[in-house]
């Protein structure tokens, strides 16, 4: 993984059986292991997207050309790697399709359609699906063709409601990952330059992978009143005056999977986090020849099945082989059971982060479980922080931001003017991009780290996925 990470991380989503590559270059097959990752996301997502009121609805994957073309900087945004549809059968179509990209375009016009008054406002609407983006260079889970997501659309009254849903979605993927994918992650505000096409304001959450690279793991968007005066959404106040909503759009989506497994992954595989690991516990019973040792792992499966997830290889393969594939899995905990462990009513239980060996008496498996999992849980998160801050530095010149980038790729903070020619300067020479401009600000000097101007912010540079 030291030596070449970007081979690791293909080899283990392969023979982790996450995903297989599909005959169109750079669309992924997900498999059941990796779908079943993504159903608990999901589920962990979903429950927070209701519980705040949002409702899920569906719209269509097509979008007519005209459509997309009316608001100017979103589709000049998305044009390049936007997929068209051009025939419907043999016949050519008299407009062109695009696949969705994203779909603010498709809900504005819906909300056009259906909100008149403030009594229809808010509209807090969710929706699971998958988009097209045609990249260049791909990677599974990271970057393809078409991905799987949820974007929420939402409608305000006022722009002080708008940029408190944005910011209270921010926080609820933020939560998603610590809580869940055990990632730690970093809120802050995009530069202009990074914002998202047509956005007034975008959040983000950034977190830092185990080469030292960033990746984006989600961004809410205040989209301001811009496609509302586009797409002509408008509502009557309590006054009685005609006024444009204000709008807000956010998105997480599979790239989740790739953050976990670049965060706490290593040299054996996956390493995944009890609470959205599909197997927890996996039983491998030692010497299953003899008799009783099967029916008691059997047994153990029975039992335990009703505090964690839990799975038995009782193939045919050696015990040792069998770890490995747990390993490689990464799944929590492994669970050993063999004829002395029977005579003394106990069993091995091992723990995949720390590799760490113990023996349970039966009786105490029920308990001890579910707590092993929560500290699981509970120290990947810890151990990622710590190598995040590990991998976080100052930096005051662009000299030492590109030497540090170099030596010790991670995080690097430095104070900016806000110039956009600054911004472009120190990713042409050091290749890294501003990753956010953190809600928690400290000056670390006067200066910008490019012109030496006075500076204005702190921001997180890394070179990212
Ligand atoms: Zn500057």
């Amino acid at each position: 993984m030291d030596e070449d990470f970007a081979q690791w991380y293909t080899d283990v989503v392969k023979k982790a059986d996450l995903v297989d590559y599909s005959t169109v270059r750079g669309s992924m097959i997900i498999r059941p292991y990796g779908y079943a990752l993504w159903e608990y996301i999901q589920q962990a997502l979903d429950k927070k997207i209701k519980e705040s009121g949002h409702e899920n609805v569906y719209l269509p994957l097509f979008i007519p050309e005209s459509l997309l073309q009316k608001e100017k900087d979103h589709i000049e945004g998305f044009a390049p790697e936007v997929a068209w549809v051009t025939h419907g059968g043999e016949e050519e179509l008299a407009e062109r399709l695009c696949v969705r990209p994203t779909s603010e375009v498709l809900f504005c016009e819906h909300y056009s359609k259906i909100i008149h008054s403030y009594r229809d406002l808010p509209k807090l609407y969710n929706q699971w699906g998958n988009v097209v983006r045609w990249e260049k260079t791909t990677r599974p889970f990271l970057r393809s063709l078409e991905f799987l997501w949820q974007e929420g659309h939402t409608c305000h009254a006022t722009a002080e409601e708008a940029e408190e849903e944005t910011l209270k979605m921010l926080d609820v993927y933020a939560s998603v990952c610590e809580e869940y994918l055990a990632v730690p992650v970093l809120k802050g505000q995009k530069t202009e330059k990074e914002k998202f096409a047509g956005a007034k304001r975008t959040y983000t959450i950034e977190s830092l992978m185990h080469d030292g690279k960033a990746l984006q793991t989600g961004t809410s968007h205040h989209l301001g009143t811009g496609f509302a005066e586009a797409f002509g959404i408008q509502f009557t106040d309590k006054h009685g005056n005609m006024q444009h909503v204000h709008q807000t759009s956010w998105g997480i989506t599979t790239r989740l999977i790739g953050a976990m497994i670049m965060v706490h992954g290593d040299d054996r595989g996956l390493v995944i986090p009890p609470r959205i690991a599909p197997v927890q516990l996996q039983i491998v019973p030692i010497a299953q020849h003899i008799e009783g040792v099967l029916d008691a792992a059997y047994q153990l499966k029975d039992d335990l099945h009703v505090v964690c997830r839990t799975a038995i290889d009782a193939s045919e393969k050696s015990p040792g082989f069998k770890y490995n594939e747990c390993e490689m899995r990464g799944i929590p905990l492994r669970l050993e059971i063999g004829p002395r462990d029977i005579e003394r009513g106990e069993a091995v239980v091992v723990r995949r982060d720390t590799g760490e060996k113990q023996s349970l008496p039966f009786g105490k498996l029920s308990t001890a479980i579910p707590q092993l999992l929560e500290d699981i849980q509970r120290s990947l998160l810890e151990s990622a922080k710590i190598q995040r801050d590990e991998k976080t530095q100052n930096v005051f010149t662009l000299d030492e931001m590109k030497q540090s980038l170099h030596t010790d790729p991670g995080f690097k903070r430095a104070m900016w003017c806000g110039a956009r020619e600054c911004e472009e300067q120190i990713k042409e020479k050091t290749g890294a991009t501003s990753r956010c401009i953190p809600f928690e600000q400290e000056r670390l000097s006067e200066q910008c780290v490019c012109c030496k101007k006075e500076s204005h912010h702190l921001v997180f540079w890394a070179k990212a996925y």
